[in-house]
């Protein structure tokens, strides 16, 4: 399959209306062509309908200049986002995709998923905000969505979510040498960083399990979280093999 082909299969199925991940216009992918530029959804289009169309191909190198000069107002994104393409004739890419182009620069990460999710929006917008998923309830939300996720306040999409998500990205490098799995962006929706389009639908899909986990708990009683011991015992001791059978479905 080609990045285009994958991408569309990736936002079909996160945008099929019954798993409640994404409805309407909301959420959208981005996919690494390997050649400084990458496919993101068009500003305008829905995941569940998505069509080829609907992808615009973007440059990095054009994204990071314009997030690099000082002095930038949410007027110039209009325009820095059409400036951005690879390909003028285009669509509009979406105005999350400074977030994606972001992502994407990370090592490893190849996919990039944003949803709207139900589930986790019902805990990031309450307010404990992200705080229930600082600890974990089950192994293998801790193998699919990693030991840590990364966690960005309320800011206006844009400009500033695109800091934002620059000082998350550089924050979490520094202490854990690697990339996030999650990062959850309170009263907004999660972001998956996959290395493959499978392993972005995989950490979507487990996020969503993991919030109804928090959910369901929270009217059993309360969260009895795994210790921070054993929830790195899993992590650490986890060999490829099984991670790729998690991750991609072997
Ligand atoms: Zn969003």
């Amino acid at each position: 399959m080609t990045i285009s082909e994958e991408l569309l299969v990736l936002a079909h199925d996160l945008g099929k209306e019954e798993r409640a991940l994404a409805i309407l216009g909301e959420g959208n992918v981005s996919g690494d062509l390997g050649d400084g530029t990458f496919l993101v959804k068009a500003s305008g289009t829905s995941l569940g309908t998505l069509q080829e169309s609907g992808l615009s191909k973007v440059s990095f190198e054009k994204v990071n200049a314009f997030l690099a000069k000082d002095g930038q107002t949410e007027e110039d994104v209009e325009s820095g986002l059409i400036d951005s393409l690879a390909d003028p004739s285009h669509k509009k890419p979406s105005v999350e995709t400074f977030l994606h182009a972001l992502c994407l620069q990370e090592e490893g990460v190849n996919f990039v998923g944003h949803t709207h999710t139900t589930s986790v929006l019902s805990i990031l917008a309450s307010k404990e905000g992200a705080k229930p998923f600082a600890k974990h309830l089950c192994p293998d939300c801790i193998v699919v969505c990693g030991l840590e996720v990364a966690v960005i306040p309320y800011v206006d999409p844009g400009l500033q979510l695109a800091y934002a998500i620059k000082n998350v990205l550089a924050d979490y490098r520094a202490k854990h040498g690697k990339a996030p799995k999650v990062i959850l962006m309170e009263n907004h929706g999660p972001v998956a960083l996959g290395k493959t389009s499978k392993e972005a639908f995989n950490i979507m899909l487990m996020l969503d399990k993991w919030a109804k986990l928090i959910l369901g708990a929270q009217t059993m009683g309360g969260l009895n979280y795994m210790s921070d011991e054993d929830a790195q015992k899993i992590d650490g001791r986890l060999d490829e093999a099984y991670r790729r059978k998690m991750l991609e479905g072997k």
